[in-house]
């Protein structure tokens, strides 16, 4: 499996964990997006979010959108997810050069400013459900995790790591997401916070133990099972067809204004870089057809 996951029950039913090692769909929306490395860290973070959040949605068709606005330089990032997991992301500006932090790591907050986080839940029928929080650190997991904490009835800690290697790839990625479920009481509470101290870097947590490994740290003293095994994947499904829906959506006068330059024109998908081309007489058949409606 090329980004395996895992969800975990414990015995009493009180916690759930999701584990997801996303090594790989990291370095892919690195491929597509040839971002900085702090840019990589951050959308890398959130494309994991975005993933095992993807996976607690209730039925197939449903999508997750985190999208996280802030002042610094980096502007958005936005990640959207189905519910197997699947997910495809991008950065408002994917080159960003903001000096490490004093303790040499990547200044992800830094990047990302202050701004607001927007989590949007969409099951393609009626207005989309949307939660917008305050960024209390723009570090991400700790800002999913207060997203939890003011909009979602659930107690949730989230835990997030990129680690880039000198050459821009990623060398690791991977997070978690714990969950008290209704009837839970002090003693796990405090287990989960004594496994959650000895946390200490998640991403190279996530380079040398496997899920299964890593969820029997956190769930130490706690009997568990695991519930599902899968592979999340970086995914894009845009196509001709959608890309023409965009052009549409520009307007007719601005279609037709394109039209007039007389020059075949390319669109690129934001999420893989794809390039589609359109050429006059494509275009005006789009205009035809939108004007007939
Ligand atoms: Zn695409």
């Amino acid at each position: 499996m090329k980004n395996p996951a895992l969800s975990v029950l414990s015995d009493d039913g009180l916690v759930r964990g999701y584990f997801l090692n996303s090594k790989e769909l990291v370095q892919q929306a690195f491929d597509y997006h040839k971002t900085a490395p702090v840019v990589t860290a951050g959308l890398g973070r959130l494309l994991t979010a975005a993933s095992i959040m993807g996976k607690t949605l209730k039925s197939a068709g449903d999508l997750l959108t985190l999208q996280i606005e802030g002042d610094g330089p980096v502007r958005t990032l936005l990640a959207t997810a189905d519910h197997t997991g699947c997910v495809k992301g991008y950065a408002g500006c994917p080159i960003v050069d903001i000096p490490l932090k004093a303790n040499g790591k990547l200044d992800v907050s830094g990047a990302v400013g202050n701004g607001y986080l927007t989590v949007l839940r969409d099951n393609g029928e009626g207005e989309p459900y949307v939660s917008r929080t305050q960024l209390i650190s723009g570090e991400i997991a700790e800002d999913i995790t207060n997203y939890y904490a003011t909009s979602e009835q659930t107690p949730t800690v989230c835990a997030l790591g990129v680690l880039v290697d000198r050459d821009y790839s990623v060398k690791s990625a991977g997070g978690f997401l714990l969950q008290l479920l209704p009837g839970y009481d002090d003693e796990v509470v405090e287990r989960l916070e004594k496994s959650l101290e000895k946390v200490k870097n998640v991403s190279s947590m996530f380079e040398h133990t496997s899920n299964l490994k890593i969820a029997e740290a956190l769930f130490e003293g706690i009997p568990f099972h695991v519930t599902e095994e899968w592979n999340a994947e970086y995914y894009c499904n845009c196509s001709k067809d959608r890309t023409e829906k965009v052009l549409i959506s520009l307007g007719k006068k601005e279609l037709a204004s394109i039209i007039e330059e007389g020059n075949p024109i390319e669109i690129c998908c934001h999420f893989c870089d794809k390039k589609y081309s359109f050429d006059v007489d494509e275009m005006k058949k789009l205009l035809f057809d939108a004007v007939k409606k």
